[in-house]
């Protein structure tokens, strides 16, 4: 019988120096001392992959998708080398890994690219050797052999992904933050730690905002069932949040966790014609240019015309921006308004399902606070109101008071 296959993500801030990687290596060391075979995903040190974004900016507005990769995926490479070099420095047999290396395949989509399968002969081989493996996260190889990247913040998803393929009983996300909390402790100091949280209430979490796990990265969890344990890099002795399967048959009336989405801009399409395919005339050239539209709302207004809102991410709202204009000017409608100044609040919880009053204590806490809402969009466990990005943070902190958050959280609640 093999000894147990531990999977560990570092991330940026916790190998931001070399202090740090060698802080990391000797945690490394420990487990495999334990007997553990030790896979570790690591990202680029603190905020090189921003560097590297700035640095092709400098060059270019539109770098091509091969390159920018290639560029990006450089990140991820040192700090897997440095800390297989550090953990061969503590005397402990190590080897890194490009995401190629480690065999991640990937789809041809750069800068977003989605991994199709992972071959792990070589990992394995590698730990059959006594060999600690430290894989170089956020990348993975296209079918043209080529540099790609899966998207900001995906170290996360190599990690859990990898952690799949290896058959390992959980994937372990070492981070700046203790655990996953009722909402960002940066933005509300009464957050509370979340002893457990379900995938389905993870999910919607982070794609809502919360920066703590890259959102495709719980997606793998939830289809393979496969907990994720997020704790602190650098205090050991704490528990962490562990991201599992719903316990409870009947999930108490609680609302789990707040997220914040501070990159949102809304466009608005004004006195459009009113007569049906209008919307697919809209959406249609959108989705084609590859913009990926979020809230949608339709306003009903005089004279058979309506105005149509969405929102977007404020790197692809230019490119909306235009294609909207050239959209309107062909069907006749009016003006298009680009506002780059929104942030999006959303709470969650499975409880919500089955409870009611959940907009309606949302809305009063928020108007309360005098926080105007511009759009709002739900799911059975969601509810997100759109509001001024001015007012995104004092949100956050009103409806985490409102529905009782900084109260102690207890395993099962
Ligand atoms: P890493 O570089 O380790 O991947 P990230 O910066 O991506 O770390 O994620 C950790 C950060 O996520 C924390 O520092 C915290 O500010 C932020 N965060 C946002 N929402 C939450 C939340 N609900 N619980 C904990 N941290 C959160
Ligand atoms: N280094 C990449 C980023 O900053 C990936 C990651 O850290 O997860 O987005
Ligand atoms: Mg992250």
């Amino acid at each position: 019988m093999s000894a147990p296959i531990t999977v560990q993500k570092y991330g940026g801030t916790s190998v931001g120096t070399s202090e740090r990687l060698q802080n990391v290596a000797r945690r490394i060391a420990a487990r495999a001392a334990g007997g553990d075979r030790v896979i570790a995903v690591v990202s680029a040190m603190g905020k090189t992959t921003d560097s590297l974004v700035a640095l092709a900016r400098e060059i270019t507005p539109n770098p091509a998708g091969r390159e920018y990769d290639m560029l990006l995926a450089s990140g991820e490479i040192v700090s897997a080398a440095l800390l297989a070099m550090a953990l061969d420095a503590l005397g402990v047999p190590a080897i890194g890994l490009t995401g190629a290396q480690a065999g991640v395949f990937t789809d041809d989509t750069h800068n977003r690219a989605r991994i199709t399968r992972i071959e792990t002969d070589r990992i394995m081989t590698a730990m059959d050797a006594g060999q600690v493996v430290i894989i170089a996260g956020f990348q993975g190889i296209s079918p043209h052999s080529d540099f790609t990247t899966l998207g900001r913040g995906g170290s996360d998803t190599s990690a859990v992904a990898l952690a799949a393929a290896v058959h390992a009983q959980r994937a372990e996300i070492y981070t700046d933050v203790d655990g996953v909390y009722t909402t960002d402790p940066r933005i509300e100091p009464n957050a509370r730690k979340l002893h457990d949280i379900a995938y389905e209430e993870m999910l919607e979490l982070a794609s809502q905002g919360a920066g703590v796990m890259h959102p495709r990265a719980v997606e793998i969890g939830l289809l393979y069932d496969l907990p994720i344990l997020v704790a602190s890099s650098f205090k050991e002795d704490l528990p962490g949040t562990l991201i599992r399967k719903q316990v409870q048959m009947e999930p108490s009336n609680r609302v789990r966790g707040i997220a914040l989405d501070r990159d949102v801009a809304l466009i608005t399409i004004r006195a459009v014609p009113d007569r049906p395919g209008i919307a697919a005339q809209v959406f249609g050239p959108l989705a084609d240019a590859g913009i990926n539209v979020d809230t949608i709302v339709q306003n009903a207004s005089a004279a058979r015309l309506t105005d149509l809102t969405f929102s977007v991410a404020h790197d692809q709202a230019a490119a909306a921006h235009d294609l909207c204009r050239q959209v309107a000017a062909d069907l006749g409608a009016g003006a298009v308004i680009l506002d780059e100044h929104a942030a999006k609040v959303s709470i969650v919880g499975t409880g919500m399902q089955s409870g009611v009053g959940y907009a309606a204590k949302m809305f009063r806490a928020l108007a309360g606070a005098s926080v105007n809402i511009e759009l709002i969009s739900t799911s059975e466990i969601r509810i997100t109101a759109i509001v001024h990005e001015d007012d995104g943070r004092k949100a956050v902190q009103v409806l985490h008071a409102a529905f009782e958050l900084d109260e102690p959280v207890t395993a099962t609640s």
